[in-house]
């Protein structure tokens, strides 16, 4: 297998085939993302590939594959076409095949090309939009616009593959914290996801992010300030039909459910750890990680 390290892949793809079909990621310039800073973007061959998916025949107990890189749904649809059909062919086991993509890749691709790849196996796209807030999109350097996003939702839905959303708490600093948790909630429900993460920024060292805070020009908001953010993420939120997690290592206060359902009782336990201000009923900083 031509893996790349070092490789990442969303903690639902944990026992998943990682099948590498690119590596690195097209944008790679987030301010604060380091993950793919050591790789060049590039596209593999699909020989390579077909190759790569024979000797994933030794592991038939693997149900899901993820296709790599950091953006591989950037790769050519054709491409991605081949890919998926050699994956339903030679490893009929798998159940369901799932990318990492951004807004520029779900709408290069557009509704009949996504539909064309769920109709050949592709079954989830994992988009993290990290904020919804202008001001701190075009301070991390990933800007998309509120009608970008409202077309992200229209082709996803239109397209039948699941949309898996991240967002970051945190990135906005504590400047930017409320606008930033404010716009978050307002994106999410104009995405109406299947699926919302909530993940904790953790500043990495050698990022831009990381030289913002070293020069006093970024500050992380505390453990409270990030419950804050979570709380008013979590209230404005408004999807048909979602699954809510925030239990990523990286989160302060592990959180689970299904909105609408359960979006009272995930508010009144945040309220709850909020009014205690308690830090024993959060993560500890040493438990905490990427
Ligand atoms: S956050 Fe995503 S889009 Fe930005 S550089 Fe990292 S992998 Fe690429």
């Amino acid at each position: 297998m031509r893996w790349t390290e070092p490789v990442f892949r969303p903690p639902s793809e944990a026992e998943s085939l990682l099948l590498p079909v690119t590596v690195g990621c097209s944008h790679n310039r987030c301010a604060f993302c380091a993950m793919y800073r050591t790789k060049k973007f590039e596209v593999l061959d699909l020989p390579g590939i077909l190759k790569d998916i024979e000797e994933a025949r030794a592991w038939p107990m693997l149900q899901r594959a993820f296709l790599l890189d950091g953006d591989a749904l950037a790769a050519p649809t054709d491409l991605l076409a081949d890919v998926l059909a050699a994956v339903r062919e030679r490893l009929p086991w798998i159940r369901r095949v799932g990318v990492y993509g951004d807004a520029q890749s779900i709408l290069g691709k557009g509704a009949d090309d996504l539909a064309r790849l769920h109709g050949l196996g592709l079954g989830i796209v994992y988009h993290g939009i990290e904020s919804g807030s202008a001001a701190v999109l075009e301070r991390v350097g990933k800007p998309v616009t509120r009608d970008e996003m409202a077309e992200v939702r229209r082709v996803m839905k239109a397209s039948g593959v699941k949309h898996s959303v991240m967002a970051l708490l945190g990135l906005g600093g504590t400047e930017l914290t409320e606008d930033h948790a404010k716009g978050t909630a307002e994106a999410l429900t104009a995405m109406d996801p299947d699926y919302v993460g909530l993940l904790t920024l953790m500043v990495v060292p050698g990022t831009a992010i990381a030289l913002r805070q070293d020069r006093g020009q970024f500050e992380l908001p505390d453990s409270w300030g990030m419950l804050l953010e979570l709380r008013t993420i979590l209230a404005g939120l408004e999807v048909t039909n979602a699954r809510f997690s925030a239990n990523h290592a990286s989160n302060f206060l592990p959180l689970t459910g299904d909105l609408p359902a359960d979006k009272a009782r995930l508010l009144a336990l945040v309220d709850r750890v909020l009014e205690t201000h308690d830090e024993n009923l959060l993560r500890p900083e040493w438990r905490r990680g990427l």
